[in-house]
């Protein structure tokens, strides 16, 4: 029978000392890191996921602003507060919620923020240092895999990882940083995605399998071999219900290790972007 993650027991702790770390900070600079949330229309998704990540703040001891912008909002305003928000030196990570309203170039938006305050890691420059193994963030949710990896002490070097999906903000920069020259990284990889014929001749070879293709269940029991470690990313709503891409109860007892969904990945994933937010505070007092 697997290991079964919890999820919500490794963010506790790791927020716990990133909290004193905060306080400390606070003490020794007099400034409190403040996170920066902008958000341009009602996506319902969007402003569920600010209120998780205002939480999130509050039990980091880090302040949080929110800029809520109508959905008429123009690009050129849209960049004049971020430019703005990139001067403030009380601002120290800044996130432009996604999607934004069709009329505005989210690439030039994601350009606009400051590198050094780009704490969710979507700037290119910050992409193209973790490309070149020299990362100034990392993406909020592949480093919330990397640190579940490190916390459970889940080898990668030697082992073969399978991720399934290649998108910017999961799939491709977990391959990035599993390809590190670091402990708990050296990956031998391979990365899969829509258009990988026959996806089961990868997926059983893994001995680490990571998931993040945002299709319910996706992942069956003869996907998989006896011993996988099963990392799932997937956050599919499903009759109300939220479900992995992994079907959980059909690879339990032929998995080493796996993170259920919700209860997983998800509630660490926040607490990395609090944890991007005090190293974006200490570069600000650095630069000063
Ligand atoms: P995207 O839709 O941006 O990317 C999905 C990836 O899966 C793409 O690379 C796509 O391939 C690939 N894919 C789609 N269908 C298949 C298939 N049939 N076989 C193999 N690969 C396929 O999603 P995200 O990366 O943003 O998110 C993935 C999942 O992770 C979602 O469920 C999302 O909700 C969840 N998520 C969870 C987070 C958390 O904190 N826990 C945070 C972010 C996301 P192609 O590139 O060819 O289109």
């Amino acid at each position: 029978m697997a290991e079964i993650i919890n999820g919500r027991k490794i963010a506790k702790e790791i927020n716990e000392s990133l909290k004193t770390k905060v306080e400390d900070f606070i003490n020794k600079y007099k400034i409190t890191p403040k996170l920066a949330v902008v958000i341009a229309g009602g996506d319902p998704a969007s402003l569920f996921y600010v209120k998780m990540i205002a939480k999130s703040c509050e039990r980091a001891s880090i302040d949080f602003e929110k800029y809520s912008l109508p959905s008429e909002t123009t690009e050129e305003e849209l960049l004049k507060l971020i430019d703005n928000l990139n001067k403030n030196k009380k601002v120290s990570g800044i996130i432009v919620q996604v999607p934004l309203p069709e009329h505005i170039n989210q690439e030039r938006i994601q350009e606009a923020v400051n590198p050094s305050k780009d704490v969710d890691c979507f700037n290119p420059i910050n992409m193209g240092r973790l490309a070149l193994g020299k990362p100034e963030f990392l993406p909020c949710t592949p480093y919330a895999v990397y640190e579940l990896m490190k916390r459970e002490n889940i080898v990668v070097e030697g082992k073969h990882t399978v991720i399934v999906g290649r998108s910017n903000i999961v799939g491709r920069p977990m391959a990035l940083i599993l390809l590190q020259k670091k402990q708990y990284a050296n990956a031998t990889l391979t990365v899969c995605h829509s258009r990988t014929n026959n996806l089961s001749c990868f997926t059983r070879q893994a001995d680490i399998l990571i998931a993040a293709v945002g299709k319910p269940e996706i992942i069956k029991r003869d996907m998989v071999k006896e011993g996988v470690v099963i990392i799932d990313v997937g956050t599919n709503e499903v009759e109300g219900k939220l479900v992995g891409d992994v079907a959980y109860e059909e690879v339990l007892d032929k998995s080493s290790v796996i993170t259920p969904v919700p209860g997983g990945i998800g509630p660490i994933t926040n607490v990395m972007l609090m944890q991007n937010t005090l190293k974006a505070a200490g570069k600000l007092v650095v630069s000063e």
